[in-house]
């Protein structure tokens, strides 16, 4: 059985605490590696580790550090393929999948090679009579990142690129089901000049991450996952003093207005419902069809789409539109939560329960599902299903769509279809969702703007990525100074560089 590892300055280190996890191949159900669980001393040597490397890594200018991520793209770029094929094998998603899930991480890494325009502080000159005040950004010092296996190379990327960038060391603590890529990012970084211990990677559960938020010398933690668990660390993180941004679960819905392109939207429905097997924060998981012929129309323009869709392992092609549930537990649930579905009385439009995929019987596949007259009152209109089943919850009017939106615990992402500037812009200005899409269904904002959720979805401050990471992974000192007149010194003639 292969066995995993930590990676902590800059090298591979086994697992000390006896304690392992099974890492599945989704698409045979097999058990192909064990993760070694960090025992607490283990983290607290990655710590040790990642103060001593902070500091001559801060000193160093931010446009070296820029550097070091511009080669850090070209070795994404470089080995894109050996990446997404470690990804697919860990988490089930197709091929294609897997390169966009890295190139979004990528992009954000592009937008930290712009480090040293972001880490510019401001001046005032003249304040008072000789007076000059200026404000600095600073690192934190060691900060961590928790996160979930949905996306296992850009959520890690979103996270230690900004933070790493701004000058602070990062303790990575990924997934326990799906940790190759994140091992395989840090590598990458050494190759690419990242010194030693500015990355530690430190593979575990719920010890590792109980270490992470006791640690005196961890400054800010950033957390990916569901909701109860975003919850939990943002209070004890708190705590403990430090600076928290946790972004937890979704039910992200689509209202579909009678005026919409109904093909368009059916198709935004299914790639945002579907792709990744639903296992996306920002998925489509309801669908709010407004007025009874808009439903009508919708569902039978969806049933044919969804009937059809190509449920497979990653290595069966590239034409695969899905492929399994990233554990066995993750399928048992998402099937509990179709059956409550039909005995609450939704009516399931289409019904997957009965997939099967020869040779690969014990994979955690679930076919797609759809159910039409979904409630509020419902267990699958109230839990994140995460999971390929889509609900349309019918309404009769606008308003009855947009306050279901704003009634729900989650606020994540929204979108709406129509070709009215007017219902849209309304939309955009009331709903209280943080992300938001106008005729397009998965408005996950580019990396130099900020992703995050409002409501149950994120809580604690500022977003991911874009200018809000460099303000979270730094802090603010601002210096008032005056100088007395003095010697001035002679004319320099060369053409002055920083070295
Ligand atoms: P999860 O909450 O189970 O795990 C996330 C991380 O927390 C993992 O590293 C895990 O090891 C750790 N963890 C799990 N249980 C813990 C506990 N009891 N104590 C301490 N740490 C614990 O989430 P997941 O299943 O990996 O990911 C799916 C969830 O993440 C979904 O709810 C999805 O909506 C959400 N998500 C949200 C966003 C967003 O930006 N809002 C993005 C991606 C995923």
């Amino acid at each position: 059985m292969k066995e995993l590892h930590h990676f902590i300055n800059g090298k591979k280190v086994q697992g000390q605490s006896g304690h392992f996890g099974n890492v599945y191949n989704p698409a045979t159900g097999e058990i192909q590696a064990k993760v070694p669980y960090a025992s607490i001393d283990e983290m607290n040597m990655a710590v040790v580790g990642a103060v001593k490397a902070q500091k001559s890594w801060s000193s160093i200018n931010p446009q070296k550090r820029g550097r070091v991520m511009m080669e850090f793209v070209r070795l994404l770029h470089q080995n894109m393929e050996p990446l997404a094929e470690a990804l697919s094998r860990e988490h089930g998603k197709t091929i294609p999948d897997a390169r966009g899930d890295i190139q979004r991480g990528l992009e954000v890494v592009e937008f930290c090679i712009g480090a040293p325009h972001l880490l510019k502080g401001e001046y005032t000159d003249s304040a008072g009579g000789g007076i000059d005040m200026y404000s600095m950004r600073q690192p934190l010092g060691v900060v961590a990142g928790i996160t979930p296996f949905n996306f296992p190379a850009m959520i890690p990327m979103w996270k230690f690129a900004p933070a790493i960038a701004c000058g602070n060391a990062f303790i990575l603590k990924p997934s326990e089901r799906d940790p190759s890529v994140p091992l395989m990012l840090a590598e990458l970084m050494i190759e690419a000049g990242l010194p030693e211990g500015v990355l530690q990677v430190v593979n575990g559960d719920k010890v590792a991450v109980d270490t992470i938020l006791n640690h005196p010398e961890i400054k800010a933690v950033g957390f990916v996952g569901s909701t109860p668990i975003a919850e939990y660390i943002y209070t004890n993180a708190s705590k403990f003093g430090k600076r928290v941004q946790c972004f937890g679960g979704a039910k992200n819905h689509m209202i579909v207005m009678p005026d919409a392109d109904l093909d368009q939207a059916a198709d935004a429905l299914v790639g945002s419902g579907y792709g990744a097997a639903g296992e996306r924060c920002m998925a489509i998981s309801v669908a709010v069809p407004v007025g009874e012929s808009t439903a009508d129309k919708l569902i039978a323009k969806l049933i044919p789409k969804i009937e059809t869709l190509k449920v497979g392992p990653y290595t069966a092609g590239e034409d695969m539109d899905f492929g399994p549930l990233v554990t066995k537990d993750a399928q048992q649930r998402v099937l509990g939560l179709v059956q409550s579905g039909i005995d609450q009385g939704a009516d399931l439009v289409v019904d997957g329960r009965d997939f099967q995929l020869q040779g690969y019987e014990d994979g955690f596949f679930v076919g797609p599902h759809l159910f039409d007259r979904v409630t509020p009152d419902m267990d699958i209109y109230k839990e994140e299903i995460f999971g390929p089943v889509l609900s349309s919850v019918r309404a009769q009017t606008y308003e009855e769509a947009l306050n279901l939106t704003k009634q729900n615990p989650y606020g994540n992402g929204t979108a709406i279809f129509t070709r009215d500037g007017d219902t849209a812009r309304d939309f955009a200005h009331s709903v209280n969702i943080g992300m938001v899409g106008i005729n397009v269904p998965i408005p996950v904002p580019l990396a130099y703007h900020t992703f995050g959720g409002w409501k149950k979805s994120g809580f604690g401050d500022l977003n991911q990525h874009g200018p809000d990471a460099f303000r979270f992974y730094t802090r603010t000192k601002t210096v008032t100074s005056r100088w007395p007149s003095g010697i001035k010194e002679g004319a320099i003639l060369n053409f002055p560089t920083i070295n």
